[in-house]
């Protein structure tokens, strides 16, 4: 059936049968002409992650023609299918098992016999999450009138995009254009994944029994968060990583080290400085995998059932017609953008984990809506410095601004304050001391230059800490707002007293 779709409320029409899935029984919806359905927009969304999402709802809501075009059947990109959502789901069940299974809530006087794991079920709510907040997305694109097209989006010129599926091809011609591509698994070279045994993280999301032992090949944040949910529910884990250090780049070392301690005394193992050379499927099922040592010389050969490949994300900027358009890849295959997310074609922005920058989630989600906030002609300004990290692992670390490595090579005379949560309240009292705030603050003006804390509720405490940076807050600011007794923010709020006056109340 062939269809011209000509206002939007009719592109809305198609947009909610493709959603339903009734696209095809709907196409009497206009008797067509030609092979092609043509839509008109202001802005054409490619993606569906929270940076494109967001900036579809976002423009919708300033008043634009909007249509977001995405060719996974469910919305929500990387984020909520194969990523920070099933993730999270699988930390907070792992780990209520945990506490249940080990002798945790033995130790707080609560006794339960005949714990065992269902890891089906584990699964199934994970499943449940996910489904709820990707149908959500649907939800919310409706109420806002954004135009969802199902199929594979190609740039097929400046102002149009042409999303190719196996229902036909639909040409959008649009006034502006938002790459929202994401990224995906970066492969590891001769290890070929086949997410049943070696698997990249979205298969170790989904094994189907917990293994008795997994090698992580990484030791960054997906890395260790995987790792952590596995070793929770009873596999003995190893993570090879290439650094000297754990959590990735950007984490101060200080906290690094403290954070690979509590790691490992929950029981995970970690082979720092060392490269994976190959692995071998071996006939009994095991895999073999071989290291060495970074700097040469010492080889050893691991064994495992399961192999995760954890070594990063790629941008996803392939067979999207770039070059038609004449859009370049820098040298690690992102999109170039200028201070608006605009590429070399001014009718052309991208944004989220497809242009340079921390691929997080909540960073691509702010340069969405500004984004579509510049095309409406409004200020453009996102200061990077100010987007915090958090792994979620048990306790959590989580930072925002510049390790104290940065101002060193930086030359920033600085101080430092710091408080443990074992000396907080809150933290004894619910026998959870791992763990320290750290804060960093300029010497002379005591303006808060970065945060670092590894403990319990460390993500969330986080968003205070960046708050505090995006205002230009000093220390002595923070020390002197009241805070809730007892909580754990009070150990932010004691090492910010630490950092300006030089001493804590409670240490
Ligand atoms: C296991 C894991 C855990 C993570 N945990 C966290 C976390 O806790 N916190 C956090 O901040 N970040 C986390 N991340 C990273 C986060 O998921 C990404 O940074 C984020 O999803 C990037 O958003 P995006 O919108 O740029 O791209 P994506 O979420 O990758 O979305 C891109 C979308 O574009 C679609 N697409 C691509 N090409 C086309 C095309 N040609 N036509 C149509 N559609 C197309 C894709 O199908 C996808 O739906 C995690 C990632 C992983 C893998």
């Amino acid at each position: 059936m062939r269809i011209i779709v000509k206002s939007l409320d009719a592109v809305n029409a198609v947009g909610e049968a493709v959603l339903n899935g009734t696209y095809c029984q709907n196409a009497e919806l206009e008797p067509s002409i030609s092979d092609t359905r043509h839509v008109d927009a202001d802005v054409t969304v490619v993606g569906s992650g929270p940076g494109g999402y967001v900036a579809a709802i976002k423009a919708a809501q300033l008043g634009f023609k909007t249509v977001c075009v995405e060719k996974n059947a469910t919305l929500g990109g990387t984020c909520l299918n194969v990523g920070c959502i099933p993730s999270k789901a699988l930390l907070n069940n792992s780990y209520l098992y945990h506490l249940a299974h080990g002798n945790d809530f033995e130790s707080r006087g609560i006794e339960i016999q005949g714990i065992s794991l269902n890891l089906e079920k584990m699964m199934a709510q994970k499943s449940g999450a996910v489904k709820a907040l990707t149908g959500g997305i649907a939800h919310l694109f409706k109420q806002n009138k954004v135009t969802h097209v199902n199929g594979y989006g190609v740039i097929t010129g400046k102002n149009q995009v042409t999303a190719k599926s196996a229902d036909g091809d639909q040409v959008i011609n649009t006034k502006n254009i938002l790459i929202a591509t994401g990224s995906e698994v970066t492969p590891f070279p001769g290890i070929e994944i086949d997410e049943e045994t070696i698997v990249s993280s979205t298969g170790a999301l989904s094994l189907k029994k917990v293994p008795e032992d997994l090698i992580v090949i990484g030791g960054g944040v997906i890395g260790v968060e995987l790792g952590s949910v596995w070793q929770r529910l009873g596999s003995k884990v190893t993570a090879v990583e290439f650094l000297g250090h754990v959590g990735g780049m950007g984490i101060d070392m200080e906290i690094s080290k403290n954070f690979q301690r509590i790691l490992q005394k929950q029981g995970l193992k970690f082979k720092l400085g060392t490269k994976v050379m190959g692995a071998t499927k071996r006939a009994d099922g095991k895999i073999d995998v071989a290291v060495e040592a970074a700097a040469g010389g010492k080889n050893e050969t691991l064994v495992c059932d399961v192999l995760l490949v954890c070594v990063g994300r790629r941008p996803f900027s392939q067979n999207l017609g770039l070059e038609s358009v004449g859009i370049e890849l820098d040298s690690r295959g992102r999109i170039p953008v200028n201070g608006r997310f605009q590429t070399n074609v001014p009718s052309i922005y991208a944004i989220g984990d497809v242009i340079a920058g921390p691929m997080l989630a909540h960073k691509a989600e702010d340069e969405g809506i500004i984004c579509v906030e510049g095309m409406a002609g409004g200020a453009v300004h996102i200061d990077y410095n100010c987007v915090p990290s958090v792994i979620y692992t048990h306790p959590e670390v989580a930072w925002v601004g510049k390790t104290e490595e940065q101002l060193k090579e930086d030359g920033v005379p600085y101080k430092v304050g710091k408080f443990p949560f074992a000396a907080n309240s809150r933290a004894k009292t619910n026998a959870d001391t791992d763990g320290l705030v750290k804060i960093l603050s300029h010497k002379d003006t005591d303006r808060m230059l970065g945060a670092h804390i590894v403990g319990t509720g460390a993500g969330d405490m986080i968003n205070e800490a960046t708050l505090a940076m995006e205002y230009g807050a000093s220390c002595e600011d923070i020390a002197r707002v009241c805070h809730a007794h007892p909580t754990v923010s009070e150990a932010f709020r004691e090492a910010n007293l630490a950092a300006s006056f030089g001493k804590a109340i409670n240490f």
